[in-house]
């Protein structure tokens, strides 16, 4: 059962909000770290980071909030272009259809439970497997 209009919609405006939260949480974290040290983090060498290890604890974790939100909204932009290509809800292993229920909970899959499983399986030794 591929997706109605009304459901890709209803996805569609999700994203869309997901997406504008995350801009504004990225600003967010962006200002508290104060750009400037930001910058000096993506700059700095990865050798001579003993002399500012105790330094920045704050804008590390800023850094590492930026980058998960900089990753999703990635996985946003690419379920967009799929809504474009009209392969948004097929799953990319199966070509099966992904399901309303699971694209609710987690509207950038791109595999169907199934597949999800198995890729986490196969890929188990690198992350962290949900569920
Ligand atoms: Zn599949």
């Amino acid at each position: 059962m591929a997706l109605t209009q009304t459901q890709r919609s209803k996805l569609e405006r999700m994203l869309d909000q997901q997406y504008q939260a995350l801009l504004e949480e990225v600003r967010d974290a962006l200002e508290k770290s104060e750009n400037q040290q930001y910058v000096e983090l993506i700059d700095r060498a990865p050798a001579d980071s003993a002399d500012q290890a105790s330094g920045d604890a704050l804008a590390d974790l800023n850094l590492a909030i930026i980058d998960r939100h900089v990753r999703e909204i990635r996985d946003i932009d690419a379920t967009k272009v799929r809504i474009v290509e009209g392969s948004f809800g097929t799953c990319i292993d199966c070509r099966g259809d992904i399901g309303f229920e699971r694209l609710l909970a987690y509207p950038t899959a791109k595999r169907c439970f199934v597949c999800q499983r198995q890729h986490e399986k196969t890929y188990a030794h690198e992350g962290n497997p949900t569920l």
